[in-house]
């Protein structure tokens, strides 16, 4: 639930998670770093640096090291978790791929190679957006004799997987009247459990101490014995995944050997114990002392976290970043949680809705060195953690940007789209001058005083439990109303983030073009929208452009057959935005899901047919892919006999190239 995507100014980008933002922004000057290093189907590859790896001391990268080899010794976990035949799927394409006997220059080869691709992208056979089983656009024949050849051969069931667009065609589907477990695909429940067994299941479950509840269902699977009996199959060292498990814990120990501080290894040294027998008190006990550590220059995440790849909400994707701090950033926005109070205290919700002291928010920007399972190859530009709310109330969370990551989506975007869809040169130009500064400022507002932000009133349950599959759409949309609402305000300036509301005014174009338009060229003509940011997002605009209609705030202009959403009046505009705060607010605090459901339904979902196809008529020329994740860096150990004594970084150019290494390197399962 704490995660930003990248949608920054209008270009030509996506991420995965929290606030896939899309991109309409421009050069910054990064030398001649090559930044796009493979493009097919949806998806441009890019890579980034770690312009810091060089002022830490041979120690800290050896940490970082470490850590980024427990995230990848997980990867196998993320793909079986999305699906339940994707690791034996993955094999086959590696096979062939690997195989000095197939001819890689026939075309059905290049069909096939872009198919691999795109399911190494998204760890498995289902869109890492969408959702949706990619299509098998590839010559079966040929591939089932490639497979043939190489003394491979594949069940009936996993062929259908493959081929059938109607098997286990969603990964997850949130869609409403649905059975949520029954129509997604996705590995963390056996096939044939229903979501109303799994609603008694978890029912059932009582907490020792119900104000501070474990975070039930976060790592495991829900499994069916042999008498018919639902059960939790844990994923620990000693349940499911042990393999990988006991890898992952091998590689943290190494890294609590050489951890920068105390606190660290404490907090290391707790998460292993939690891998060993997966008990959630210790996940606990581990985030309380991972939030904690706040010394160090390097920080981390590691394990099953985020749960928006479970229709229901309990089930955590396992992820690591490694990340490293960047000093002068990171003291440039300390101002914003150093005033978060302020925030809270001036925010438009209720007063019954906001919380009297918000404790312990750190942000911090960070650089990413190394990234896996969930992040990976499609990463968040903004992590909040941990999600768990007694915990953030009375421990704090850590709330970081992906600073290198946001540099590198904006250097890797063009013009075009900001030209062809910007309503003016004015626009354009604020677009260019201010929209990096506005996405950034946005990004901030929306981790550290967005998710952060209200309570929820006494005897209402959480979120995940009132407001069921409209959970995430609404907090991503009142985590962006905050920041919405907050960038204009003088405060920004008060306290030196901004020089003048420029970047305010950018950022609300960005928005307004975005949610009504731009994203629209992720989904495909006839399709509803599905994914939760994109919903968040269409359904702040849409709402805010009806709520000002009579007093003409946007402004809808068609000008030579384009279309264009002008606001005339940013003020107003401000004001809906605290509008529509305050209610959502108040859904998620007394825990309304028919007027959530109603909200979401009404302005998130359904799409503008017409100028749906006006979005892809106008991009399509310009061939931008809506989509991007990263190649990692690669860290090669330098040795003085048997030990480590440096990490040596280079960054590869070849995506398929990363993805076989992994595969040959990494993989457990
Ligand atoms: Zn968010």
């Amino acid at each position: 639930m704490k995660r930003v995507l990248f949608m920054g100014a209008m270009a030509a980008i996506a991420l995965s998670s929290c606030n896939p933002k899309e991109e309409m922004h421009t050069e910054t000057d990064h030398s001649d770093f090559q930044w796009q290093v493979d493009r097919f189907a949806d998806i441009k590859v890019l890579r980034y640096q770690i312009p810091s790896w060089d002022d830490l001391t041979p120690q800290q990268r050896i940490y970082a090291y470490h850590l980024t080899q427990a995230g990848l010794a997980g990867r196998d976990i993320m793909w079986d978790c999305n699906y339940r035949h994707n690791l034996e799927i993955r094999r086959a394409l590696e096979a062939i791929i690997s195989s000095e006997s197939v001819d890689k220059a026939s075309a059905e080869y290049a069909d096939f190679e872009v198919y691999a691709k795109r399911v190494f992208f998204a760890n498995g056979i289902h869109h890492h957006y969408s959702n949706m089983k990619f299509a098998a656009d590839f010559d079966q024949d040929w591939f089932l004799q490639t497979l043939a050849d190489l003394g491979i051969e594949l069940s009936e069931e996993v062929q259908r997987a493959i081929f059938d667009p109607s098997f286990d065609a969603k990964k997850v589907n949130r869609a409403d009247g649905v059975d949520l477990l029954l129509a997604s695909a996705v590995n963390f429940y056996a096939p044939d459990i229903t979501q109303a067994e799994a609603e008694a299941f978890y029912a059932a479950k009582e907490d020792a101490d119900p104000a501070r509840p474990v975070s039930h269902g976060l790592n495991s699977r829900l499994s069916r014995d042999e008498n018919g009996e639902i059960y939790e199959e844990v994923f620990s060292a000693r349940g499911r995944y042990a393999s990988s498990i006991k890898e992952i814990m091998g590689h943290l120990a190494k890294a609590q050997a050489v951890a920068e501080n105390e606190d660290q290894a404490k907090a290391l040294g707790l998460l292993i114990e939690y891998y060993e027998n997966g008990d959630l008190t210790k996940w606990d006990d581990y985030n309380i002392a991972w939030v904690s550590t706040t010394g160090g220059d390097v920080d981390y995440i590691n394990g099953f976290v985020e749960v928006y790849n479970d229709p229901m909400g309990y089930r955590g994707s396992y992820e690591t970043v490694v990340q490293v701090k960047d000093f002068d950033a990171s003291a440039r926005m300390a101002v914003v949680a150093d005033n978060v109070q302020w925030f809270e205290d001036n925010s438009p919700i209720m007063d019954e809705h906001k919380k009297e002291s918000v404790v312990g928010v750190s942000y911090k920007i960070v650089t990413v060195a190394g990234e896996a399972g969930d992040a990976s190859p499609a990463t968040p530009i903004g992590v909040n953690l941990p999600n768990a709310n007694w915990i953030r109330v009375e421990h704090g969370s850590k709330s970081v940007s992906l600073g290198n990551i946001e540099d590198a989506y904006h250097a890797s975007a063009g013009k075009g789209m900001a030209e062809e869809f910007g309503f003016s040169t004015m626009h354009n130009e604020r677009a260019e001058k201010y929209g990096e500064l506005g996405s950034k400022m946005h990004t901030a507002l929306h981790e550290v005083v967005g998710h952060a932000s209200g309570k929820i009133n006494p005897g209402v349950g959480t979120p995940k439990e009132t407001l069921k599959n409209y959970r995430s759409t609404l907090e991503e949309a009142r985590a962006d109303l905050v920041a919405l609402y907050f960038i204009l305000d003088d405060k920004m300036q008060e306290i030196g983030l901004m020089e003048n509301k420029e970047a305010g005014y950018a950022e609300f174009d960005n928005y307004i073009s975005n949610g009504m338009m731009l994203q629209l060229r992720r989904i495909l003509p006839g399709d509803d929208i599905e994914e939760d940011h994109m919903r968040n997002r269409q359904l702040v605009a849409s709402w805010a452009f009806e709520r000002g209609q009579e007093e003409n705030v946007i402004e809808r202009k068609v000008i030579d057959g384009k279309t264009y959403f002008v606001i005339n009046d940013y003020d107003k505009l401000r004001g809906y935005y605290g509008e529509l705060l305050r209610e959502i607010q108040r859904i998620k605090s007394e825990g309304d899901f028919e007027a959530g459901r109603n909200l979401v339904e009404t302005y998130g979902v359904k799409v503008d047919a017409e100028l749906h196809a006006e979005v892809l008529r106008r991009s399509e020329p310009l061939n931008l892919a809506p989509y991007s994740g990263f190649v990692n860096p690669e860290m090669e150990p330098v040795m003085e006999g048997d030990s480590i004594i440096d990490i040596k970084v280079s960054y590869p150019m070849d995506f398929l190239g990363q993805m076989l290494r992994y595969g040959s390197t990494y993989s457990f399962e």
